[in-house]
C-alpha cells in the first residue's frame, strides 16, 4: 500500500502532542497538522501559539480526514481513544501513538481491532521534560533524541518507514524493538531512575530536617532528583502499566543497595571500591558511548589525515607512553597477584583498556588509570568471576589472545568479542594449541571471533614448537600453563618478546626461561609489587629513526624499556652507523630500562643480518626509511619467514617511499632500498600506524612535504604522537575529514 500523508492528526495536545506538531508544522511536513484534545483550553491555546492549523472539535470526523494519526494521550486513555476512533479510520490511514510503554498499547489495540492492522506502528520518543501542556510544546523537543519504533508482527514495512521518516523529519533518530525488549529497557534506563527520584525526595522531605536537607542540597541532589518534577500522573499510568519489568528492576537495584549498605555496615573497603570504580567505568565508557567514541577519548573513528612539513631536526628530550605490552600483562598479572599491585606509566590506549574492563568485569577491583597510575587488588590465582556477559575486547588481538589462554583454565564459561576489524582476525594459531592442552574453545568458522570458551576444564602440560615466532600465542600458553598440570613447554625458531615470562618472574613465579625455550608448571603463587612500566620501545623508534636521519638533531628519550627481544632496530641502526647510546641504564621489575640519546651522523646501507631481523619486525617500516636515507643499497632479506603479513605491511611502504622518488623495490620475502634524496608527495598509510610513523619520519628528510591519509589507525594506537613530535621538532598538523 502507499501511503500519501497530507493530514496529520495529533490527538492528545500536551507536551509531546504539541512539540510533535509544532515541529511537523514549522518544518512544513504536511499540508495540514490538525490537533484534538479533550480539553478546549488546551486546544485554543495551541492554535494561538502556532502550534496546529487547525482544531478539531469531533474525534471522530478529524479522524476520518486524516491520512495519519498520532496518540499522544496518556497512556491510560489510549484504550478509551482507541476504541472511540478504531471505526472512523479509514484503511489506508495510518496510526503511531507515544506513549512512554508499549506492551498496554498494543494489547489495547488488539482488544479494540481483533486483529492488529498493518497500519498501526506503535512508537515511542525518548525525549521529554518535567513540564507538561501545550504551552510547554517545543520544536526542537526531538531534535537529535531517539524514537523507538515497535512495529507488531502484523505492522506493514512501508507503513513503519513512513513513521519513521515522519520523526526523521523531525530531527530524530529513529530505532526499533520488540514491544516486550522496549518495555524492559525502558524500565531499567527510564522507569527505574524515575521511581529512585520520587522515592528519594519523597524519602528525605518526610523528615523532620527537611528545609534544612533541601537548603544545603548540593549538586548531585539536584542532578539527581531533576526527575522528581515529572507528571505524577503520567508516571502513575506508567507503572500500573509495565509493573512486570518495573518489579524486577526494583528487585535487582535493592539487591544491589543490600550489597552496598553489607559492604558499608561491615567497613567492607574493597568491596565499596569494587562497587564505585566498576559504576564510574561504567558510566565513563557509557558517556564516550553517547559521544560516539569507545574507551579511549580519541576520537580515531573519524578520518585523520597528516601533512608533514619537509626538513626539521629534532632535539631536547621526550618522555613516552608505556609500553603497551607490558601495560596489558600488568594488568593481567595484577589481577592475578595475591595483594595490590600499583602501577605507574600505564598506558592508557583503547586496546589496554579493554583488557583492564575485561578483568573489571570478572569482579576485579581496579582504581584509575589516572595520569598512568592504576591501582589494582588481586585477586588471585583462583579469584576471577564468572562474568555478567561476553568480554569486548574492542579491536585488541592482544587481549583476545593472551585472555584465551588465561579463561581457559577458568571455572566458569567465556565469550571474547571484538570489534569488526578484530572479528575477522583467525585465532586458529592461539586456539589451536590451547586445545591439545585440554582447552575447549568454540569459534566461529576458519577460527574468527567469538571464542566460546568452557570452563571448568583440567587442562595439562604440552610441550609446543611455534612454528613461527609469536609471543602473544606464547604468553597464553603460559598464563594457561600456570594451571595445568604437568610442564607446559613453548619453543621458538628465534626468541620472541618475553615480558610474560620477565612480569611472572618479577612476581615470584619461578620459569624455566632460556632463549627461544620457556617452561612452567602449576603451584606457584604471584605476589603483587609495584610495576614501573618504562616508554615503549615501539614508539620510541620513530624518534631514533627520525633524530638518526635528520641532521642537526641529538636527542634524549627518557626512561625506555630496552628488553632485547625489542631493540632490534637500534642494533641494526648501529650496524648502519647510528650513534645511539643508553644512559642510566636500570633494571625495573625484571625490565630493563635506560634513556637513549640519538644523535644524527650519516648511515652506511648494510645488508641486514636475518638474526636481527624477528626483533625488529614491527620496526621494517621505519628501518626502511632509514636506507633511504643511508648511502648506498640496503638489503633486507627472509622476510617471509618472519610473521604473517609482514610482506603486505612492507610493500605499502615500498610504494609510499617509491612515490618520493626513492628507488625501492620488493621482491619475494625482501626489499631492496637505494639511498639517496627523497621528495614530497601525497601518501597513503592504509590504516597501519606504523606505516604512518614511517612516512611522518620521512618529512624529516624530504625535500617536500608529504601528505599521509588514513592516520586515525596511530591517533588510536599513540594518541600523544603528534604532541610528542611536534615538541621534539616535527612539524606535523592534523586534518579530520
Ligand atoms: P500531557 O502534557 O499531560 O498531555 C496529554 C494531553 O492529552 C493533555 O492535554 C490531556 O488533557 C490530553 N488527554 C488526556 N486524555 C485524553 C483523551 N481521552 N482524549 C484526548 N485528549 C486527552 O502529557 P505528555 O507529557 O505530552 O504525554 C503524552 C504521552 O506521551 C503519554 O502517553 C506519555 O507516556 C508519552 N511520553 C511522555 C514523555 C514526557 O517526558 N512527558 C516522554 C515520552 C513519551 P488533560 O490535561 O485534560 O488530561
Amino acid at each position: 500500500m502507499k501511503f500519501s500523508i497530507n493530514n496529520v492528526l495529533v490527538v492528545g495536545l500536551g507536551l509531546i502532542g504539541g512539540s510533535l506538531a509544532k515541529a511537523l508544522k514549522h518544518r512544513r511536513y504536511c499540508q495540514r497538522v490538525v490537533g484534538y484534545d479533550r480539553n478546549p483550553a488546551e486546544l485554543e491555546a495551541g492554535l494561538a501559539l502556532g502550534v496546529i492549523d487547525e482544531a478539531a472539535r469531533d474525534l471522530r470526523q478529524a479522524v476520518a480526514s486524516a491520512d495519519l494519526v498520532v496518540l499522544a494521550v496518556p497512556v491510560k486513555a489510549t484504550d478509551a481513544v482507541l476504541a472511540d476512533i478504531c471505526t472512523a479510520l479509514r484503511p489506508q490511514t495510518l496510526l503511531t501513538d507515544v506513549g512512554s510503554t508499549k506492551g498496554n498499547v498494543v494489547e489495547a489495540a488488539q482488544a479494540v481491532f481483533g486483529t492488529l492492522p498493518a497500519t498501526f506502528v506503535p512508537g515511542h520518543p525518548i525525549a521529554g521534560s518535567e513540564k507538561s501542556g501545550v504551552a510547554a510544546a517545543d520544536e526542537h523537543l526531538f531534535e537529535r533524541h531517539k524514537v523507538i519504533l515497535t512495529p507488531t508482527p502484523a505492522s506493514s514495512r512501508q507503513a513503519t518507514l513512513v513513521i519513521a521518516r515522519m520523526w526523521q523529519a523531525v530531527g530524530a533518530q529513529v530505532l526499533q524493538m520488540d514491544v516486550a525488549r522496549h518495555d524492559e529497557v525502558l524500565a531499567a534506563t527510564s522507569h527505574l531512575p524515575h521511581l529512585l527520584a520520587f522515592s528519594l525526595v519523597d524519602t528525605l522531605a518526610a523528615e523532620a530536617a527537611n528545609t534544612d536537607i533541601f537548603r544545603y542540597a548540593a549538586g548531585g541532589f539536584r542532578d539527581f532528583t531533576r526527575i522528581a518534577a515529572s507528571d505524577p500522573t503520567m508516571w502513575h499510568d506508567i507503572c500500573l502499566s509495565n509493573s512486570d519489568a518495573i518489579l524486577a528492576q526494583l528487585d535487582r537495584f535493592s539487591a544491589g543497595v543490600e550489597k552496598l549498605r553489607h559492604a558499608i555496615s561491615t567497613a567492607d573497603s574493597q568491596a565499596m571500591l569494587g562497587i564505585f570504580t566498576r559504576a564510574k567505568a561504567s558510566r565513563d565508557h557509557f558517556s564516550r558511548i553517547l559521544s560516539s567514541s569507545a574507551y579511549s577519548q580519541n576520537q580515531h573513528s573519524q578520518p585523520v589525515n597528516y601533512l608533514a612539513y619537509q626538513g626539521a631536526a629534532l632535539t631536547g628530550s621526550v618522555r613516552l607512553p608505556g609500553d603497551k605490552s607490558i601495560s596489558h600483562r600488568a594488568i593481567m598479572l595484577g589481577s592475578l597477584a595475591e595483594g595490590i599491585t600499583r602501577i605507574e606509566g600505564f598506558l592508557e590506549s583503547e586496546d589496554s583498556l579493554a583488557t583492564l574492563q575485561a578483568f573489571r568485569d570478572m569482579g576485579v577491583v581496579i582504581e584509575g588509570p589516572h595520569q598512568g597510575a592504576v591501582k589494582i587488588y588481586g585477586v588471585g590465582l583462583h579469584g576471577l568471576q564468572s562474568p555478567p556477559g561476553p568480554l569486548y575486547l574492542g579491536r585488541s588481538a592482544m587481549s583476545m589472545r593472551l585472555l584465551s589462554g588465561l579463561l581457559a583454565a577458568q571455572a566458569f564459561d567465556t565469550c571474547l568479542m571484538g570489534d569488526v576489524s578484530l572479528s575477522s582476525w583467525s585465532m586458529e594459531q592461539v586456539v589451536r594449541p590451547l586445545r591439545q592442552m585440554g582447552a575447549r574453545i568454540e569459534t566461529a568458522e576458519g577460527g574468527l571471533p567469538p571464542l566460546r570458551i568452557r570452563g571448568g576444564n583440567p587442562l595439562h602440560g604440552v610441550g609446543h614448537r611455534l612454528p613461527v615466532p609469536s609471543a602473544q600465542v606464547k604468553s597464553a600458553l603460559l598464563l594457561a600453563g600456570l594451571y595445568a598440570s604437568g610442564t607446559t613447554t613453548v619453543s621458538e625458531p628465534t626468541p620472541s618478546r618475553d615480558h610474560t615470562e620477565r612480569m611472572l618472574q618479577g612476581l615470584g613465579w619461578a620459569l624455566d626461561h632460556s632463549d627461544g625455550r620457556v617452561a612452567v608448571q602449576a603451584g606457584g603463587q604471584l605476589q603483587a609489587a609495584r610495576i614501573d612500566i618504562p616508554g615503549d620501545i615501539s614508539l620510541a623508534a620513530c624518534f631514533i629513526v627520525g633524530a638518526a636521519i635528520a641532521p642537526g638533531s641529538e636527542l634524549l628519550l627518557e626512561y625506555v624499556g630496552i628488553n632485547p627481544t625489542r631493540t632490534g632496530l637500534i642494533d641494526i641502526l648501529r650496524l648502519m652507523g647510528a650513534d645511539i647510546e643508553f644512559e642510566n641504564a636500570t633494571q625495573v621489575g625484571g625490565e630493563p630500562v635506560a634513556d637513549i640519546r640519538v644523535r644524527y651522523r650519516p648511515l652506511q646501507a648494510i645488508e641486514v643480518p636475518n638474526a636481527l631481523l624477528a626483533r625488529a619486525s614491527d620496526e621494517l617500516p621505519l628501518l626502511m626509511v632509514a636506507a633511504a636515507c643511508a648511502e648506498g643499497t640496503t638489503w633486507i632479506r627472509g622476510v617471509g619467514e618472519l610473521r604473517h603479513g609482514l610482506d603486505t605491511l612492507l610493500q605499502a611502504v615500498v610504494t609510499g617511499l617509491s612515490e618520493l622518488g626513492v628507488e625501492a623495490l620488493m621482491g619475494p620475502g625482501s626489499v631492496c632500498i637505494r639511498g639517496g634524496s627523497m621528495g614530497g608527495g601525497a601518501l597513503n598509510a592504509g590504516g597501519d600506524y606504523r606505516v604512518a610513523m614511517a612516512f611522518a619520519v620521512a618529512s624529516l628528510r624530504a625535500d617536500g612535504d608529504i601528505y599521509i591519509a588514513e592516520c586515525a589507525c596511530l591517533e588510536a594506537a599513540f594518541p600523544e604522537f603528534v604532541a610528542l613530535a611536534c615538541r621534539a621538532g616535527f612539524r606535523i598538523g592534523k586534518e579530520r575529514d
